[in-house]
Order: structure tokens, then sequence, then C-alpha cells
């Protein structure tokens, strides 16, 4: 554990800003993401240090097909979201606490140098709740000449953002629904703050997007059109990776149908130059 980075104090609260939440964070109470503490007058990062999985991943896997393809990447991730998918595809580390080894920022940028890769994957759970120790290690991987990977929610205030960037060559951004109610609704987050992290990280790396295709939340061909076409027009061009979805968690909707994974493919491709489809076991 380490103290969090961006909070500040106010009477016998703590207000997180890291992320669109904003909690405020009553003594010995945590953040909606269960990661963050208030404890002795200082908001704690309880998962500094705290990895639940670490492995070689070839770069497709993040997903990232315009960046460093055919290279495998060091992948490592933590625990805690601080969005609440009732359809979570990881949803062990991101709900729940799992089990975990410790590790130094330093002890991951050795395990990528003595692998021989280039580039460091933060990922599995939501890095944003990782913040601290991402920072820590973007930081330390590049003074060696590793890059540096997020895949994200995208769910991150600007300031946080805009500090991390700084050690982030490349990121895959989930755009999960196509309006703000729905997302709050289903997800406990909003939908402009995301748009805003695209248009942001492409200034300053290289993104792409994905859009996990779940049954009731985002499976309409009219829906997506007019969403896409909108998108388009807010962050421009960048590769695109639709993604299916199987029964998890709270969900138990059949898994995607792939033929409308392939129309919904078409209708992409009337917007953006790449659309690639996921987890439909190519
Ligand atoms: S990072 Fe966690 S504690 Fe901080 S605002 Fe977001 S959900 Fe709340």
């Amino acid at each position: 554990m380490k103290e969090a980075m961006f909070y500040k104090t106010f009477e016998e609260w703590a207000i997180c800003q890291l992320c669109p939440n904003n909690c405020i964070i009553k003594p010995d109470h945590l953040g909606i993401c269960q990661t963050r503490i208030y404890r002795d007058g200082k908001l704690i990062a309880l998962n500094f240090g705290e990895v639940s999985g670490i492995q070689i991943d070839p770069i497709e896997k993040k997903p990232l097909a315009h960046w460093r393809q055919g290279t495998q990447i060091l992948s490592v991730g933590s625990y805690g979201c601080n969005l609440k998918c009732p359809f979570c595809q990881n949803y062990r580390i991101s709900q729940e606490k799992p089990r975990v080894i410790t590790m130094t920022p330093e002890a991951i940028v050795a395990q990528a140098i003595a692998n021989d890769l280039e580039a460091i994957a933060y990922t599995y759970n939501e890095p944003t709740v990782f913040y601290e120790m991402v920072y820590e290690t973007a930081k330390a991987a590049h003074l060696k000449g590793i890059a540096n990977v997020l895949v994200t929610n995208g769910y991150i205030n600007e300031a946080p953002l805009l500090k991390l960037l700084t050690y982030i060559d490349a990121m895959n951004i989930d755009v999960k629904t196509y309006d703000d109610q729905k997302m709050l609704d289903m997800c406990g987050g909003r939908l402009n703050p995301v748009i805003e992290t695209i248009k942001r990280a492409k200034v300053m790396a290289h993104v792409e997007l994905t859009m996990l295709i779940v049954p009731g939340l985002n499976d309409n061909l009219q829906e997506m059109s007019r969403f896409l076409a909108w998108l388009f027009s807010e962050v421009g061009d960048m590769p695109i990776h639709i993604s299916r979805y199987f029964p998890v968690y709270e969900y138990d909707l059949p898994a995607t149908n792939i033929d409308l994974m392939l129309q919904m493919q078409k209708v992409a491709r009337q917007y953006f130059t790449y659309v690639y489809l996921g987890n439909v076991g190519d």
C-alpha cells in the first residue's frame, strides 16, 4: 500500500480526484473501486504492489492491431475497478479481491528486460485504480527504453490522465454504450468522460478502441450506426475492435450472435478504416 495521488481532504472526509466518481470517503471507508481507503488523515492505495496476474501475451491480445504487430508484451494487473458492469468479463479481479503476489515497479521492469520484451501492458483489471503502481512502473520502464500500454475503460479525470500519458505509448480504450443514461444505469459511470479521455489520449499516444457487444445493451444496429457516425466526428479515425460478450458474472443472456457482429463490422466500416472482430474464435 502507498499514499494515493490525486486527493484532497475536507473537514473529516477525503475527496478522491482520480476518476469521475470523485468519491467522498469517510474515515476508515473505501471508495467505489474498493482500492482506496481513508485512514489516519491519508488516502491510501491498498493495491499498490499487489499483482493478481503477470504473463507474456501477444500484443494482438490486448487488443492492439496497429502498434508493434507481431511482438509480445508483458501484461500485468492488480484488482479493483471504478465501474460496476454486470457483464464484466474479468469480474473475479475487478469486483472481487483475488490472490495476489507482491512486486515492486522495478521488479516488473526487470521481468520485461529478462524476457527481452519491449513493452509492458497494464491490463486485466482497470489500471486507473492501480494508478500509483502503473505510474511508477511506467516511469521506470521508460528509463530502460521499454514502452507502456494501458488497457482501460477510460474513466479517469483529466489531471491524472495527462500526468500518466507522459509515459504511455499506446492505449486500448473501452467504449461500453452509445448513451450516457445506459452507461450510468448499467455500469455506474458516464460516457462523456470516456470520450474526453479518447480525445486527450489520441494527442499523446497510439489509441485503439474496443466495443464489447452485449445483448440488450448495445446490440441495436441503427443505434450503433448513429453512435459511430457521431463518434467519428468527435474523435476521428482509429482502429476499432468489436468484441464478443459471453455470459458471466451477473449477466446470463446468450453470447453475442456472430452474424450480428459481422453486420456491425460492416456498419462500422462506413466510418472507420480498420474494424476487427474479437473473441470469435478466429
Ligand atoms: S479511483 Fe476509486 S476512490 Fe477514487 S474516485 Fe474513482 S472510484 Fe472513487
